[in-house]
């Protein structure tokens, strides 16, 4: 289906996905010249266009390389229709605002409670026909939901004509452990069990719930982060390599990974909540709903068959911050380089790094090895594509690469669906640490005495030269050293 959409359609345009990330996405494609359609904003709140277009110019108004000419521009594509979600007349209106269009992308950002209505609309109504359609994460809160939602989805849209949107999927920082993986030789004959002693992912934040702790009561760390965020990096970084770079043949890898993973047991599962968010707005006073959570995966894969991957995410934790540690086998002559072994490290946010530990001589009469990471740092250019404008402008154009498939979220829905709930206990944690300290047992025995990066032992610090990839560029052969720090 190569056709490109010809209009947008977003259900939820009063919403907050839509003010926080739609609106900038459409300003900035709009900036670049890649938005030629008109726009249209369904929800149920009277507002008139003007109240519409307000919206969107407070959104807009706040990214930087805000420029008037270029809001009048997409202010001219805006149009609003009011009314219910799966009112006939909703749908109508919508039809005769579509015109012309014959190939429109329809947008649910709505709760999932309301998607049946609009999909049964979209069809009676004839604005399904030659569409696409657009869902956002969560994709059901359990195995049999996903399977429902994707049911619902398939009584009127076939499965090529869905795009999930995982926004993950749709960062840079992700795509580059494919680019790194795949198209770097040298790293393919250490990437398995013989070289490869764990691998370590986690998605860490500083911050709680943010007032929005009745949604968070619906869904916790599991269902938010691990299911999706966390195991699509494990994919990425587990996965065989694909025939090709496209949609079929990347998704086709990825979930075989997933359908390799063992599904996670109560010993495998580590939940904690931090202290105090039973006092947050909209929380249950005995809420046993988890804001961090610590997994050990097996995969049972020639590749991986031995080798646990720990994923790991949590609120209120010391940092904001996401990265994978790979860590290697120690080398055989461990006199040379006693303590930590190599590893190669991607921190996905806030900053993008490739990091590889290695280790060089300690200058001196002693032949011992001093630990030292080469790193490659990406600043983010200013005029680089946000995920959402990146995902919007490929499900315009029906690539869906950066998109979740049906088969993809139910094997790992799979994975997790038999820890979900309170079927494990709920430690508490401070915040400000890393969790209940009963999560660092899940590692224990298998990390050796090596202190995986992101999850330095308190006290003990790194203190690292960084130097970004156009300073290595211009001054090649130089190292970014890290040294232990008293
Ligand atoms: P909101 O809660 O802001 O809801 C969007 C709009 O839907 C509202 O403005 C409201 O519009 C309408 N709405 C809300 N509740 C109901 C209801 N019970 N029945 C009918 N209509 C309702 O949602 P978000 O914009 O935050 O999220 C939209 C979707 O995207 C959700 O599925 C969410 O899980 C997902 N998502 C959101 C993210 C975010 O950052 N916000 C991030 C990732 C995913 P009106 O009353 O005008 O009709």
């Amino acid at each position: 289906m190569n056709f490109h959409s010809d209009a947008l359609v977003f259900f939820g345009a009063t919403g907050d996905l839509v003010f926080k990330k739609i609106f900038p996405a459409l300003f900035a494609m709009e900036r670049r010249g890649h938005l030629k359609v008109p726009v249209i904003g369904v929800a149920r709140s009277e507002w008139t266009i003007e109240q519409f277009r307000a919206r969107a110019l407070a959104s807009v108004k706040k990214q930087d390389g805000f420029d008037s000419a270029v809001f009048a521009k997409l202010q001219r594509r805006l149009r609003y229709i009011r009314g219910g979600y799966s009112a006939s007349a909703t749908h109508a209106a919508l039809r005769q605002a579509l015109g012309q269009a014959a190939h429109p992308l329809h947008f649910l950002a709505i709760p999932p409670s309301v998607f049946a209505g609009v999909i049964r609309g979209l069809g009676r109504s004839g604005c399904a026909r030659g569409a696409r359609v657009i869902v956002e994460k969560p994709f059901g809160r359990d195995l049999p939901s996903a399977r429902a939602l994707s049911a619902t989805l398939h009584t009127v849209f076939d499965e090529s004509r869905v795009f999930r949107i995982d926004h993950y999927l749709g960062k840079e920082s992700v795509q580059n452990i494919l680019v790194f993986r795949f198209a770097n030789t040298f790293l393919e004959p250490f990437w398995n069990r013989d070289y490869v002693e764990s691998v370590q992912v986690t998605m860490a934040e500083k911050f709680g719930v943010e007032g929005r702790g009745g949604f968070y009561e619906e869904s916790g760390a599991i269902r938010d982060v691990i299911q999706n965020h966390l195991l699509q990096v494990v994919g990425f970084l587990a996965m065989e390599p694909p025939t090709k770079t496209n949609q079929e043949s990347i998704r086709a890898e990825q979930v075989k990974v997933f359908r390799k993973i063992r599904p996670l047991g109560p010993g495998d599962i580590v939940r904690g909540q931090f202290r105090g968010y039973r006092r947050e707005d909209g929380v249950a006073r005995d809420s046993k709903v988890e804001t961090f959570a610590a997994a050990r995966l097996r995969i049972d894969s020639p590749r991986w068959k031995g080798v646990p991957f720990f994923v790991r995410t949590g609120k209120r934790l010391p940092t904001t911050m996401t990265e994978v540690l790979v860590m290697l086998k120690p080398p055989a002559l461990g006199k040379l380089c006693p303590g930590q072994a190599n590893y190669v490290r991607f921190r996905l946010s806030p900053d993008v790094t490739i990091g590889i530990g290695a280790r060089v001589k300690r200058p001196g009469g002693e032949l011992i090895g001093d630990p030292t990471e080469l790193q490659v740092i990406n600043h983010p250019r200013g005029d680089e594509m946000g995920a959402y404008e990146r995902l919007l402008g490929d499900a315009m154009t029906g690539d869906g690469t950066l998109f979740a498939g049906q088969d993809c979220v139910e094997a790992s829905w799979a994975v997790v669906q038999p820890i979900l709930g309170a079927v494990t206990p709920v430690h508490i944690y401070e915040p400000g640490t890393w969790g209940p300290p009963e999560a660092e047992e899940l590692t224990t025995g298998v990390c050796g005495c090596h202190d995986p990066f992101w999850l330095l032992p308190r006290g003990k610090k790194r203190r690292i030269e960084l130097m970004d990839a156009r300073a290595i560029r211009e001054s090649p052969g130089r190292l970014g050293r890290c040294q232990p720090q008293s």
